[in-house]
């Protein structure tokens, strides 16, 4: 689909995957006017096909739009792309258990722009791709180191939209904290470089006995819908959720910690380093609430626990 400034979105096509065409001075090239999303499609032992609440990607890419300047596609016409795309490549989606459907909505500044300014005119384009199962073998514990140099976000930024320039800059502190065998960094703010923001590419929880609690969002963290979906998931098993200010100290006094996001679902942290220290949590790596969270949120959107939240749509 595409639209000039100003203007509405019309209805799209489909088109065969290839790649595209773009002037040399679009918006996306040249000031990095581009928002994505990620969501999955996972097929249903009856053969249906489930999405995890796409209205909310849509609802959260319409907000990124109004930060970056662009126009958007409506929640409507944003889930009805991606319905359409799913049932188009229907033949893509792993059987039941083997995997899902990653869906990878890209919405950019097409036009061309020499002086800074928005782009002239916008594409919005959906391309999926089959994944496997994030865990093959159950679930495995990641390694996070504290990173205290470099910042994912500053007050005032985009760190709580989902723009393609957010991650570009963590690559060099995730490739260098991957080098030494962690598996990614844990970011702070970058005020008082003391309260956890989140990963390079999910939310961040702490536990301790029966309290859960998740850094705020407050326009430095992107609004995770994994995390949104697991506190509501949490509060209904029993457990005390906070949303608020979670210090370095607190991180490493916790019971367990794990990672949330529409790839790694729950990732249970089996080990966090900060400044040299390095503190292990859960047993062998993989904590209790954090793999009852995990079976809880992937038994739903698999279609095997009832829907009593009303977050599943089904394509057929
Ligand atoms: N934080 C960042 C920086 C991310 O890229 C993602 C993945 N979209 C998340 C958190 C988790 O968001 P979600 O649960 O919506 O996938």
């Amino acid at each position: 689909m595409k639209c000039a400034q100003g203007e509405n979105f019309s209805k799209g096509e489909l088109q065969r995957f290839g790649n595209i065409e773009l002037c040399p001075s679009a918006g996306i090239l040249n000031y990095g006017q581009g928002l994505f999303e990620g969501l999955k499609a996972y097929r249903k032992h009856d053969g249906n096909i489930l999405l995890f609440r796409p209205e909310e990607n849509a609802t959260r890419l319409m907000m990124g739009a109004e930060r970056m300047c662009m126009p958007s596609p409506s929640v409507e016409q944003f889930v009805e792309a991606v319905k359409a795309t799913v049932l188009a490549n229907e033949r893509w989606i792993p059987p039941p258990g083997k995997g899902s459907l990653y869906i990878r909505p890209l919405l950019m500044g097409s036009g061309a722009v020499l002086g800074l300014a928005p782009a002239p005119e916008y594409t919005f384009l959906i391309y999926v791709s089959p994944v496997g199962n994030y865990f093959k073998e159950g679930l495995a514990p990641i390694n996070l180191v504290v990173e205290t140099e470099m910042h994912r976000a500053t007050p005032g930024g985009t760190g709580g939209v989902k723009t393609i320039g957010n991650y570009a800059a963590v690559l060099k502190a995730q490739s260098a904290a991957k080098a030494k065998g962690y598996s990614d960094v844990l970011y702070l703010d970058s005020f008082q470089k003391r309260y956890l923001e989140e990963v390079s590419s999910c939310n961040v929880f702490i536990v301790k006995g029966n309290l859960i609690v998740t850094p705020a969002i407050k326009g430095t963290i992107l609004p995770g819908i994994t995390r949104k979906s697991i506190i509501d998931v949490a509060i209904n098993q029993g457990f005390q959720v906070e949303e608020r200010q979670v210090s370095v100290d607190e991180l490493l006094d916790a019971d367990e910690v794990f990672c949330t996001g529409t790839a790694v679902v729950v990732s249970p942290v089996g080990s966090i380093t900060h400044q040299g220290r390095r503190v292990t949590y859960g047993n062998d790596g993989v904590g209790l609430v954090s793999q009852q969270l995990y079976s809880a949120l992937t038994s739903l959107q698999m279609g095997l626990s009832e829907d009593k939240m009303g977050w599943i749509v089904e394509l057929k």
